[in-house]
């Protein structure tokens, strides 16, 4: 059946870029020296059924092909124009093939942005937006695609065929991995290679691809991102499985950042959140990369946690049990009658726990009654089934079991990965078994690894549906006022004072704060807070008030007022004799209970991101913190707590009661809105300490700070 989707969601202008009926090569040539004769040839050999129309002011005819002077003078309709030109004249030749209504255009040749020459790329794009024509490149290796018999790249050959899709911003890796796909049996639809992204980029092709009915899974190799929220929005809709390997971290931004936590951001930290914000699946490296995409281009994702392993040999066993904690999968033993049932199918010092052990006696028929039984009972949510090569089996009779039995079962919708070790038999059965679209992998961590990624998958298409965050009882327009009359005093740093009144407009849970300008104020105001109080100095010029002594904490009486606010004071301006001073705030005192510290920076790929840890040692000795691109829903503000390594410490643990999670993930999900909305005014901000009580005791926030940005 046809995708319905096509034609109605699909950029019709993306799809003459990436699924052209015909092609223009401009810079053609019959040199096999020239990447313009490799393109042509490419096509040829690839079996390319659409029109190929090589440009070569010079050349009549090239590799079989009319060719013509310039992309003008063909007398068709060009879909693609493949650009190989020397850099200095890309530029009339992009305008050419906007006048000759060109729809995409694949611009392999380099020597633009990536040796700092931003500013032809720049006209190369406005140029082309002109014409309403996109730009793949530049300085790329082309695109290939199985489906559309295409090869125009200069990349040697296609990929291994396959339901993958691959995007790199590297193109000499992109030819590499096109090799290796052979090797690694893992199989491609298409390779398209990136580039410089001076237009088509990530998020239009993650946009492209979900609707493409050739690809069931997209494979990224990323190394830096232009426009990091609408890649993210992107992958959000994206229901396909993506997964990622990110390379090129750089320390950019953090180390400029003055706060704190701008110091513990790190672009790695963010790119790592953000995926996963995304619903990305993130590699480890390229072996990794090529295992989830094997996985995740045959199999479906694990809708529950029992995963059933079936294995010939203890060792492997062991490894894939140690593997599926590793993985978030451990394994449990199946239900009596299954094991009952599995028993029948294996001699008798054969284990049906799990995993199932059949022992290096079993051969293909127990490997088919036990594959065929455990993948169609309900109680198994995955299946791995492990093989170590023996003297006394056939590599390729096990593999053919394993096979039918799966298909015998008549079940579907549930994943099944294999593992075979051994030697070139083994390869040779394990390669087979691939082709029949089961995952095959040469190690039974592999295996099971894969399952984990699965199971993953599935957590990420329930978080999909999870949605956005509506915070009520926010009033944003009063808060920019704030910020407004500490500008109009030449400010960039909001005093406690004023932070808190920011803080308090997005309904965060501030100790209630008054701001005294006598000491007799000070009595008034304490004496109506009420006892104990805390007191601290109110001064945009000093924004760590501790450092200065001026916080004094648990003041008891009128008298402790007075004390407090001479020697605050004093040691104020003897900290910093010409600070300004709005006054002292007088403050309620929050009990102590647990510490943690909420913080954000501006990234400058994907842009107010929240930080979260706990306080004291757990931040600044073991940096033990997470981040969140903002703004995040009520999950997200849960999850975040629970991606700390210190994350018992809020469930509750040794006998002290659990914390208030639920007050914590507003004051999470809130903060993490209003860095959002004040994105333009609010450079970094941080809420250290904020005090969060018992389960239904709530949150305090007890100090606030906010740096504004330059304008
Ligand atoms: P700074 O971070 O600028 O040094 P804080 O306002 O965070 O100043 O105060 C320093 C410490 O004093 C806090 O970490 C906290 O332990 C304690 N503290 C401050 N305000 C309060 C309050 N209202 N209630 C209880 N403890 C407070
Ligand atoms: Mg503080």
């Amino acid at each position: 059946m046809e995708n319905t989707n096509l034609g109605g969601n699909v950029d019709p202008i993306l799809t003459g870029l990436l699924k052209p009926k015909s092609i223009a090569i401009i810079g053609a040539s019959s040199n096999p020296d020239k990447i313009g004769y490799t393109v042509v040839k490419n096509l040829n050999e690839s079996g390319y059924e659409g029109g190929i129309y090589p440009v070569n002011p010079k050349d009549p005819e090239i590799l079989g092909h009319k060719a013509y002077p310039s992309v003008k003078d063909i007398p068709y309709v060009v879909d693609a124009a493949v650009i190989t030109v020397p850099a200095k004249v890309v530029l009339p030749v992009i305008k050419e093939c906007g006048e000759k209504g060109v729809k995409g255009a694949i611009i392999i040749t380099s020597g633009f942005a990536e040796v700092g020459d931003h500013a032809t790329e720049d006209a190369l794009v406005a140029t082309a937006k002109q014409y309403g024509m996109r730009i793949l490149g530049p300085n790329i290796i082309g695109t290939l695609s199985n489906s559309d018999k295409m090869n125009a790249s200069f990349a040697g050959f296609l990929p291994y065929d396959g339901k993958a899709t691959m995007v790199s911003q590297s193109g000499a890796l992109l030819i590499a991995l096109d090799a290796a796909s052979y090797s690694r049996g893992v199989g491609f639809d298409k390779m398209i290679s990136i580039g410089n992204m001076s237009d088509v980029n990530f998020a239009d092709l993650i946009t492209y691809l979900t609707d493409d009915p050739h690809t069931s899974c997209i494979s990224l190799y990323v190394e830096g991102l232009k426009n990091g929220p609408r890649f993210m929005e992107a992958a959000r809709k994206c229901t396909k499985p993506i997964v990622a390997l990110k390379s090129g971290v750089s320390a950019h931004g953090a180390a400029a950042a003055a706060s704190h936590t701008g110091s513990l951001a790190g672009s790695s930290k963010i790119y790592e959140a953000a995926f996963k914000q995304a619903g990305i699946s993130q590699a480890t490296d390229l072996n990794d990369l090529f295992d989830r995409t094997l996985a995740f281009s045959l199999q479906p994702p694990m809708r529950g946690d029992n995963l059933l392993v079936i294995t010939n040999g203890g060792g492997v066993g062991v490894l894939a049990t140690d593997a599926a904690e590793r993985a978030g999968i451990p394994l449990r033993f199946a239900p009596e009658d299954v094991q009952q049932e599995l028993k029948k199918h294996m001699p008798e010092f054969g284990s049906a726990k799990n995993p199932v052990d059949i022992t290096g006696q079993g051969g293909h028929e127990w490997y088919y009654a036990s594959t065929k039984f455990a993948y169609a009972h309900p109680w198994v949510d995955g299946l791995t089934v492990l093989y170590c090569e023996t003297a006394v089996t056939e590599p390729m009779d096990i593999a053919q079991a394993i096979h039918k039995a799966i298909v015998d079962s008549g079940v579907t919708g549930k994943p099944v990965s294999v593992s075979f070790v051994g030697g070139e038999r083994s390869d040779k059965a394990m390669r087979w078994i691939v082709e029949q679209g089961i995952p095959c992998y040469n190690a039974p961590d592999l295996a099971v690894k894969a399952l984990g990624a699965l199971r993953e998958e599935a957590r990420i298409e329930e978080n999909r549906q999870s949605g956005t965050y509506n915070p009520e009882n926010v009033d944003g327009q009063k808060a920019r006022e704030i910020i407004a009359a500490a500008r109009a005093k030449g400010r960039t740093a909001l005093t406690e004072v004023e932070a808190k009144q920011v803080f308090a407009a997005y309904d965060l849970p501030v100790t209630a704060t008054e701001l005294a300008t006598s000491e007799d104020e000070a009595v008034r105001m304490a004496n109506s807070i009420g006892y104990p109080i805390v007191m601290k100095i109110v001064s945009p010029d000093i924004l760590h008030k501790s450092d200065a002594g001026a916080v004094k904490v648990n003041i008891k009486d009128e008298q402790g007022v007075r004390e407090a606010y001479k020697v605050i004071m004093d040691n104020s301006l003897a900290y910093k004799a010409d600070a300004f001073i709005d006054g002292i705030a007088i403050q309620e005192m929050a009990p102590w209970a647990t510490e943690v510290i909420v913080g954000s920076v501006n990234d400058s790929t994907f842009g107010p991101t929240v930080m979260f840890g706990l306080g004291g040692i757990f931040v600044e000795v073991l940096k033990d913190v997470t981040f969140s691109v903002a703004p995040i829903n009520l999950a997200e503000a849960e999850a975040m707590q629970d991606d700390i390594k210190s994350a018992p410490i809020l469930r509750g643990v040794r006998g002290e009661s659990p914390r208030d999670r639920k007050a914590l993930a507003k004051v999470l999900a809130n903060y993490a809105y209003m860095i959002y909305d004040l994105k333009d005014e609010v450079a970094e901000s941080d809420a250290n300490p904020v005090i969060v009580y018992e389960e239904g005791k709530g949150v305090k926030v007890v100090d606030a700070r906010i740096i504004l940005t330059k304008k």
